[in-house]
Formats: structure tokens, sequence, C-alpha cells
């Protein structure tokens, strides 16, 4: 068996033992402590964000920011169905709707008109029946796959009917938007360090924003909420959210290598392209203009089968077979079995990506071996 060529495996750049071993030299093994406030603060300039708070997971991070946004049982909260399950999944822990809306076809990011209409028809409802309570509180907005979503439309849209906006830039870690990083224009943004992204502390994540108090509160909720006092006092419900002083470390490295993975997963991504310039019914996600810096944390194409004389499931296959990880792209998730009955906004948008797509190896420690061995499935698959 040859080996394996996953999609994106961790990818470490050396110095993270060095800031794991001052955890163990302090004995610093618990959360909390110098390297978690050290990578609160070199995350903060690297992304931009004047307040970071490192916790867990992505996941976690996007759950503090549906509580610091206030959604309660019966609530609302818009979010882009085309995304990984964990930017939905907290709207359900608070016993919140999520209300599902389509993407655009130039960033695959949720669509600015489409949002709108929800929100009409959302807030519409809402005053017809006259209901006091439940409301619609937020919206989260994915920049897939690195792609960062078209945000001044999003934004306008969402400062007309005055909801708040949460950034979920969990695979888009550096990619910029107007020369901005991502993660930084709405209420509060989210970044994971899961082992399958763009850096990673094998599990992590961040809440990110400019609000100072929101972020202190959100330390607070994610350490048992305990109130200032000698005994154990709590007048609110807690959680156990932060993260470790041990896996800040490995972050600290991380942070260090970060422009040198985006510039190699770019340069992949450009790799890509030529490789299958002359392949006829292909489409790369790709930029739309000057505006959008994606980190291309995934090179993702979309075939269409008429015109490439195959179709995105053979491909898979030919891959699987040389021992290869290729996937389909995201399943929207109006179309999951546990989201089908949330409220959605669709155009067919996520539908054709989700039946034509597929994710290609992007992983930064691919060799110049397994770069050939890609490079031979694509062009028997597509019979150059
Ligand atoms: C990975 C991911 C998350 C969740 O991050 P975790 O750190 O794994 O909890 C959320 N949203 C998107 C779009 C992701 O890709």
């Amino acid at each position: 068996m040859k080996q394996r060529i996953l999609l994106s495996p961790p990818h470490m750049g050396g110095t993270e033992l060095k800031y794991v071993h001052l955890a163990f030299e302090q004995n610093w093994v618990v959360p909390l402590g110098p390297n978690v406030d050290a990578f609160e603060h070199e995350l903060g300039a690297a992304v931009g964000a004047k307040h970071v708070a490192a916790l867990v997971s992505g996941t976690s991070a996007i759950h503090l920011a549906m509580i610091l946004l206030d959604v309660r049982p019966g609530d609302y909260v818009i979010g882009s169905t085309y995304t990984f399950s964990a930017t939905i999944n907290p709207i359900v822990y608070q016993c919140a709707i999520p209300v599902l809306v389509d993407s655009e076809e130039e960033t695959w990011n949720m669509d600015p008109e489409l949002l709108e209409e929800a929100i009409q028809k959302v807030k519409g409802e809402r005053l017809k029946e006259k209901v006091k309570g439940p409301d619609l509180k937020a919206i989260i907005v994915t920049h897939l796959y690195g792609m960062p979503a078209k945000m001044n439309e999003i934004m306008a849209v969402a400062e007309k009917y005055g909801i708040p906006v949460i950034e979920d830039a969990a695979e888009a870690l550096g990619s910029k938007y107007m020369g901005k990083r991502v993660g930084c224009q709405g209420k509060f943004g989210i970044l994971s360090f899961n082992g399958n992204k763009i850096i990673t502390t094998s599990g992590g994540g961040a809440l990110i924003s400019d609000d100072e108090g929101m972020i202190k509160r959100a330390r607070f909720l994610a350490t048992q909420a305990r109130d200032p006092a000698p005994h154990y006092q709590h007048s609110v419900i807690g959680y156990n959210y932060r993260m470790s002083n041990v896996v800040a470390g490995i972050g600290r490295g991380q942070l260090e290598v970060l422009d040198q993975r985006i510039k190699r997963r770019r340069e992949i991504n450009q790799w890509y392209r030529d490789v299958l310039k002359d392949v006829p019914g292909i489409t790369f996600h790709t930029e739309p203009s000057k505006d959008f810096y994606s980190n291309y944390w995934l090179t993702c194409i979309i075939i269409d089968p008429e015109k490439a004389g195959t179709d995105s499931e053979k491909i898979r296959l030919a891959f699987t077979a040389e021992n290869i990880e290729v996937r389909p792209l995201w399943k929207p998730m109006h179309l999951q079995p546990v989201f089908e009955n949330c409220p959605a906004y669709v155009n067919g948008t996520s539908e054709a990506f989700f039946r034509n797509g597929l994710c290609l190896p992007s992983g930064t420690n691919m060799t110049e071996n397994d770069m050939e061995r890609i490079q031979e499935v694509l062009k028997k698959a597509f019979r150059q």
C-alpha cells in the first residue's frame, strides 16, 4: 500500500516544543498561564484583533459568542447553510432556531440579498404575531475554505436591521478582506486550531473582538463563571472552555510559521491551477477580485461532468484507490437530517457545489513525490 496523502495534516514548524517545555519547566500544566497570555497577545497581533480569548475549540468560541449575544430558547440566529456543522450546532445548544441562508456564486459564502430576505421574513412574521420575547439575535457568517465572504454587503444589511454579526473564520485564519484580516469586522470573530486547520494546537480555538468587556466576560464564563469571593460562588452558569497552557505552547510555535503556511497553501493552489489549466469544465474556488485574499486552506474545484467527461465521484474514487484523501465539498446544513426542519432560504447554489465539488489535498508538508502522485491521478482521471 502506498503511503497515505491526507487532505490537510498538521505541520509543525519546529519551535512548538520549546514553548511546551517552558510550561513543564514552570509546572504550568494547567489551564491558564504564561503561554496562554502570550498566545492571546501574539494571535491578536497576527490578526489585528484588539482582544482575544484562547479556548478549547472553535466550537466553544461560537457557543460563547451566542451566550454573549444573549441567544436564548426560541430566539432565531441566521447562519450560512454552506458550512461545517460546528457553525450551527451552538445555536441549538442555546435552544434557539437556526435560520439557514444559501451562498452567492462568487465567494461561495452567504448571499447578502438572501440574508436580507431572511431577516425580513423572520422579523415580519414576528411583527404579525406580535410576539414578545424571542427575537432574531445574531448572524453567523462563515468564510469557507479560507475565502472571505462579501463582508461589506453583509455588514450593511446587518447594520440596517441592528443585528450583530459573528464571523466564523475557523478556516480563514490570515485571509484578508479589503486589506484587513478576516474575523475583525463583525462583533465577534472565531478561529479554530483543530488538527486539520492551517495551523493547529491539536485542538483549540479563539474568540476575538474589539469589545474588551465582552472578551473579559468570555474568559469568565470559560473558567466556570466564578464570582470574586474566597469561596466558590456562582451567579451564572459557567463552562470549562479555557485553552490549556500546554496547548497554547504549540500555538505560539505555530503562529511563528503562519505566514509561511499561507504562502505555501497559495502556492499549492496555483500548482493545481497549472496542472488543470487545459482541462475543460473545471471551476476553481477563486478570489473574485483584489479585495479578497484567501489563505486557500483547501483547494476546491467544481467539475462540470458534461464538459469534463467525468464526474467528482469518479475522481474521488480514483484518488481513494491510490490512498490519497479527497473529499466532496461540505454538504449544506439544510440537507442534513439534523437541520432539515430549520427555516432555510436557498437558491440551489450550495447544493450544486455539493453535487459536483471536491476538496483536493492541500497540506503544506506535501512532498514533491506526493505532488507527482496527485498529478498522475488527475492526468489519468481527466485523460490528458
Ligand atoms: C473547524 C471548524 C469549526 C470548529 O472548530 P473546532 O475547533 O473544530 O471546534 C467551526 N466552523 C468551521 C467552518 C470549521 O471549519
